[in-house]
């Protein structure tokens, strides 16, 4: 089934154990902070019903049901390539199917594990996990996925850790209808918003490690289960929030650290139980369907970067600006090479597990991650600069709505002619949202742009000492006259014998 939004609202009002900033949190759709974020997670149930989106995110399973086609296991590279259109549209829309992206891609790891382990060892994991996918689809259920564990001594494997043993989350006991596990997960997205966590190893294991090998499922109001919450970015909500932190105010705070206080998980959602070879197939099987979220969430954010970088660049009048364009015309490559390498990781797909289902092309789809990764802070320093220093020194909300203030802004806040200031004051607030903060802009601006450092550093540099080092090189007169590289001693200085031309096999190059 596809629910509405009010079913999914309603369902989240079910005795969950959840606090944040040290207050427990009664109802979460009623919070001053958490409701901002469970009304993005909302839109997740918004795009299927919706006659323009409903085609992309509803299909019918083998039963013939309408199901979120999230919830069904990729088996094609077209799967694939819709999977990532799923995600590109909640990207762009704002909230990236924050239920059905981090679990979606644990429940197809666990498909491609739960296959590989029934053919290697005859366990019968793929049933369960068949059974567990239409329980979600049924019931259409919101999911997240806890991999990272809170590690203690990163140098340690699980089990030799020396304060505790419940480092990595663990199997404490084995009862007859199922298992009791002890543990913490930590950063975990989506929580508060979500239905049910899908539990998986976040490294490799040896023998003595197994009974941290372990994979499972549970509802998030299931007894032992604690969410805490992490601080807001901004603590600023309502109208005034979206405002002043247009992009934060949607998304945060989202993250949850789990514990898990000897909690029970019957036997029918337990995908893994102590196969300790098989934890890095999950590990990795889980890394590649999530980076191809990843590199989705961040088509949405690396346009909406490009895009406030050229209208900060357009208000301020500096757009044709030779050094401006070059840096917008590196973000908008960053951007396209990104969205290209998702889709060549669909277009390749690994499908080397006997079975039908398929799992991004590893290559490409780490080189996407990594590429939006290692130029995301190249990409800020960009939109700082360009946008200047008012992209942190940019007046709030209330100060644009105080009518004693506003008509100082509003004259003096002003830039291109035509343009609202009221919009220059927005894009100025999202940049400072989304690179950051003040020290940042501080550091890039405080002092003078890095334009104008450039200005210096062109003027500065002793062009004629620089230059001469490479005629000196190439012997092209005028380094004489430099009084660095013109009094410099020649090798003319050591007289040597002459060289014996006779020697003509030697190449030319040689002599
Ligand atoms: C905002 C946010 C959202 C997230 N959402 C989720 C989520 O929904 N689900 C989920 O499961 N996880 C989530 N994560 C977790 C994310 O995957 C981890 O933060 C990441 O894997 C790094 O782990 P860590 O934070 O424990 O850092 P660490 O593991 O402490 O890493 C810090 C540094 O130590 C190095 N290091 C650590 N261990 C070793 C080692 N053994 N050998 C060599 N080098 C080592 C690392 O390479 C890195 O350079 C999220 C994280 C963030 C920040």
């Amino acid at each position: 089934m596809i629910r509405t939004v009010e079913q999914y609202l309603e369902s989240l009002n079910d005795g969950r154990q959840i606090w944040c900033l040290g207050e427990k949190v009664a109802d979460v759709r009623t919070h001053p902070t958490l409701s901002s974020i469970i009304r993005t997670a909302a839109m997740d149930y918004v795009l299927p019903n919706h006659p323009d989106y409903h085609d992309l995110f509803v299909t019918k399973n083998e039963d013939g049901e309408e199901v979120h086609f999230l919830l069904t296991a990729p088996k094609t590279a077209q799967d694939l390539l819709r999977r990532r259109e799923c995600y590109i549209i909640g990207a762009r829309t704002g909230g990236g199917v924050a239920l059905h992206c981090m679990g979606a891609d644990a429940l197809a790891a666990f498909t491609v594990t739960a296959n590989v382990m029934d053919k290697e060892i005859g366990t019968h994991y793929s049933e369960r996990v068949e059974n567990y996918r239409k329980l979600l689809q049924r019931q259409d259920l919101g999911i997240t996925g806890a991999i990272t564990d809170v590690k203690g001594d990163r140098s340690l494997h699980p089990s030799k850790q020396k304060q505790h043993p419940d480092y990595y989350l663990r199997i404490v006991d084995q009862q007859k209808d199922g298992i009791v596990v002890r543990g913490a997960k930590v950063h975990i997205s989506s929580t508060p918003g979500s239905n049910e966590v899908l539990c998986s190893p976040c490294r490799t294991h040896g023998e003595d490690d197994k009974d941290y090998a372990l994979a499972f499922a549970l509802p998030l109001n299931t007894p032992g289960i604690k969410l805490f919450a992490v601080e807001p970015v901004q603590r600023i909500y309502g109208e005034e929030g979206k405002f002043d932190y247009p992009k934060t105010s949607q998304t945060q705070p989202t993250e949850c650290l789990i514990v898990f206080d000897d909690v029970f998980v019957p036997y029918e959602r337990v995908f893994m139980c102590g196969e300790w070879q098989f934890s890095r197939t999950l590990a990795y099987a889980f890394a590649s369907y999530h980076r191809l979220y990843g590199t989705c969430k961040m088509i949405g954010k690396l346009e909406a970067m490009t895009g406030a970088a050229a209208l900060a660049a357009e208000y301020n009048g500096i757009e044709n600006i030779t050094h401006v364009r070059k840096k917008l015309a590196w973000m908008a490559m960053i951007t396209q090479m990104v969205a290209e390498l998702g889709k060549a990781g669909c277009l390749d797909p690994v499908s080397e597990f006997g079975m039908d289902v398929v799992m991004p092309n590893r290559m490409t789809i780490n080189s996407a991650k990594f590429t939006f990764a290692s130029n995301f802070h190249q990409m800020c320093q960009h939109m700082q600069d360009i946008a200047g220093g008012l992209s942190t020194t940019i007046p709030t909300y209330r100060d644009w709505k105080n009518p004693d203030i506003q008509p100082y802004l509003e004259k003096y806040l002003g830039a291109k002619d035509g343009v609202p200031t009221e919009e220059r004051i927005k894009v100025m607030r999202l940049i400072k949202d989304m690179t950051g903060n003040f020290w940042q802009i501080d550091t890039i601006h405080g002092e003078g742009s890095m334009a104008a450092q450039e200005m210096f550093l062109y003027g500065s540099a002793d062009w004629d000492k620089l230059k001469s080092a490479a005629k000196r090189s190439v012997n092209i007169d005028g380094w004489q006259s430099h009084p660095i590289y013109g009094k410099l001693l020649s090798k003319d200085l050591v007289k040597m014998p002459p060289v014996d031309e006779s020697y003509r096999s030697i190449p030319v190059t040689a002599r």
